[in-house]
């Protein structure tokens, strides 16, 4: 009965199995090389880390005040919901939430850890608070035994627009709005995204990649790290994405343990009436 919907996820899955999200843009990469002006060595990128020096709304205090919520976030621009706090650890980028097109994260850096290929490209990169804690993760996990590999952080805009648009010349348009993220809502603009794999290539940004020893490491540990697994098995009608183990978001440790603890999106975490805020 699903026969031309199967026939087409097959096409899609020869093309990129990670287009879901948008997780990954392979050819596309040494095309772009916009949003590299900052090219700070992970060394360098120690200046801000988990000390409380900036007067954000992710402060860490006693009386635990939450970020704000979904909805004081989103302003319109041009017609389109876009985010408000692109610069917070807490933005929620989504199908339904853009980052500005104009948005490039003011501290991109290159975190120090194994990547699977040489090529110095965008994706390389991550922004400094979030790359510090990805090369503290790497450590962690080496000291379980556990050996990972980053695939794909930063995406810019002008990187998405053209992976978009590929998509919709090869596969049609229909096609690219269901598998594709449009520009401007792919979470790995923030910077603050990372897709994760162990050296085995062979579940690499697919689903049994969660049931691998590096993908279960991950689950449990990374929100030590301030990391969490942002496309939830069972949450796909909240975040609008399959499940992904493969895809780290970086919130801070705070959030990200409560977060992974309770097993919830980041989405229920900030909305006005999840479990975060009832309590
Ligand atoms: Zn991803």
């Amino acid at each position: 009965m699903n026969k031309n919907r199967t026939t087409g996820l097959a096409v899609v899955a020869a093309l990129s199995v990670a287009l879901l999200s948008g997780c990954e843009a392979p050819s596309l990469d040494k095309l772009l090389t916009s949003g590299d002006q900052q090219t700070q060595p992970a060394n360098g990128a120690s200046a801000e880390g988990s000390e409380n020096t900036t007067p954000s709304s992710q402060q860490e205090e006693p009386g635990k005040p939450k970020p704000p919520s979904l909805q004081e976030t989103l302003t319109m621009v041009e017609g389109v919901p876009t985010v408000t706090n692109p610069t917070e650890l807490s933005v929620v980028v989504n199908k339904q939430r853009a980052l500005p097109a104009d948005y490039i994260p003011p501290d991109l850096v290159e975190p120090n850890v194994p990547f699977p290929f040489d090529e110095k490209v965008e994706k390389r990169f991550m922004r400094a608070e979030a790359a510090k804690a990805l090369e503290e993760l790497f450590a962690g996990a080496k000291q379980d035994g556990i050996e990972l590999y980053a695939v794909s952080g930063y995406r810019s805009y002008k990187t998405q627009r053209s992976l978009y648009e590929t998509y919709v010349k090869t596969q049609g348009a229909e096609h690219a709005a269901a598998y594709s993220a449009v520009p401007g809502k792919s979470e790995h603009q923030t910077g603050l995204a990372m897709d994760v794999s162990g050296v085995d290539a062979t579940t690499r940004l697919e689903e049994p990649f969660g049931e691998t020893p590096e993908g279960q490491w991950l689950s449990a540990h990374c929100g030590e790290y301030g990391f969490i697994i942002r496309y939830l098995k069972g949450k796909e009608e909240t975040t609008g994405y399959s499940y992904e183990p493969w895809h780290l978001r970086y919130v801070g440790k705070e959030m990200a343990q409560e977060i992974m603890a309770k097993g919830i999106t980041l989405e229920d975490y900030l909305s006005e009436n999840g479990s975060a805020q009832k309590q």
